[in-house]
């Protein structure tokens, strides 16, 4: 098979060994239904008690407040319309963010063709909400405030411990999809007064189709997929046992040396920024600069058209992602970019590259040796970039 170097762990991660080897059983001699008297079936009970609690210790969170649903979607998507269901006759009004993931987005607007009023903040150059505007935005009637954790494509992480104190003090619910923070930063659900959190195991070296919400206890929130009694009676289906057992296990992998692992993927990280931001002129590195996730680098080349980039480097073996939206059918520029204050020139030229613990110096070095070469040929091919070499002799 052709060798590439992954720098796509935004968009999903590789299932680790590991955690492979732990679903097995579970398809084969361990398959019974959970809910079954025989011993076959109901020792699964067990099984996903002990797989809650290794997620719960995570977050600090107590089992019985994680709740078991096919990924971040799902998740997203229960804790927006069911709590808007649930305390409706409180209010109608929802707070979010313009960067937050279609997940929270077109939720969003699904409820506001139902009635519910959404504010969308916005965020600064960084991509960080601002709190004083946050403070303005609630109204007697807010419900709920959801504000993802960290971005899943500039990487910048918002005040969640702030927003927290800031819901608190006004009896506001508040949500955080933190599909990209989990595992990847540290998340404690009390000290930073989160009452919903969504997470997804394919983010984090766990399988595809499986990830949680926590719900604080004490939470009105309705079902959202409506059957049988399972997850206490809040999330009917069989429950997908090799799955939650390999998200569990890929839980406890990242804990178990999470901050050597950071570091050395921040440090990786670092490296190929450093190095792209000072051999590669008229590039801008997009998100915070110390606020963000270790694996996370957004970059927009001037004069250069992103989607020629990807493919180029797909040539050479590299896996990233554009900031357009272009291969999804669409030729707007990414929201997030948009929402940042990017024009739509630079927005179009925009590469993230997001890194995991496999990735080495010596392929940051591959990576800007091709990007470099490959940007050069593409602005070469550029009118505008003639016309601005032409305009910048001339001065
Ligand atoms: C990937 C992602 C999701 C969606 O998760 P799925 O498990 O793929 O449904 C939601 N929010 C963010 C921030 C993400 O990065």
């Amino acid at each position: 098979m052709k060798k590439y170097i992954y720098l796509d762990h935004a968009a999903t991660t590789a299932t680790r060994p590991e955690v492979v080897e732990a679903m097995l059983p579970y398809f084969t001699e361990n398959f019974g239904n959970a809910s079954s008297v025989y011993e076959l079936g109901s020792r699964n009970k067990e099984v996903l008690n002990k797989s809650r609690e290794t997620i719960a210790a995570a977050l600090g969170a107590d089992a019985t407040e994680i709740y078991f649903t096919a990924g971040g979607s799902e998740s997203d998507n229960w804790a927006l319309k069911a709590t808007a269901e649930a305390y409706e006759k409180k209010g109608r009004h929802i707070i979010t963010t313009k960067i937050e993931h279609h997940a929270i987005l077109h939720t969003c607007e699904y409820l506001e063709k139902r009635g519910f009023e959404v504010t969308y903040l916005d965020v600064d150059a960084d991509g960080r909400i601002s709190l004083d505007e946050l403070q303005a935005a609630i109204r007697p009637d807010t419900i709920l405030i959801s504000v993802m954790f960290a971005n899943n494509e500039i990487g910048t992480i918002e005040p969640i411990r702030e927003i927290g104190a800031i819901a608190k003090e006004h009896g506001i619910l508040f949500h955080t999809d933190a599909v990209q923070a989990f595992a990847h930063l540290k998340i404690d659900v009390n000290e930073m007064n989160i009452d919903m959190l969504s997470a997804s195991g394919h983010k984090f070296n766990g399988p595809k189709g499986v990830g949680f919400l926590y719900i604080r206890k004490g939470v009105k929130i309705r079902s959202f997929i409506h059957g049988g009694a399972q997850e206490r009676k809040r999330r009917a289906g069989t429950e997908n046992i090799p799955g939650i057992v390999g998200m569990a296990k890929a839980v406890e992998l990242a804990m178990a040396n999470q901050d050597e692992t950071l570091a050395h993927i921040k440090e990786t990280r670092d490296y190929l920024v450093d190095r792209i931001m000072k051999e590669i002129p008229y590039t801008r590195l997009n998100g915070h600069k110390d606020l963000r996730l270790p694996g996370n680098a957004n970059f927009s080349f001037q004069f250069v058209e992103g989607e020629s980039l990807l493919i180029m480097l797909d040539m050479e073996g590299i896996c990233g992602s554009s900031g357009s939206a272009c291969t999804a059918g669409s030729l707007d520029p990414s929201h997030v970019l948009m929402a940042i204050g990017l024009p739509h020139e630079i927005a179009h030229g925009s590469l993230r590259l997001t890194l995991g613990e496999e990735n080495t110096k010596e392929e940051m070095d591959f990576v800007v040796e091709k990007l470099k070469a490959i940007v050069q040929r593409l602005r070469d091919m550029s009118p505008l970039y003639e016309d601005f070499i032409k305009k910048s002799q001339a001065k």
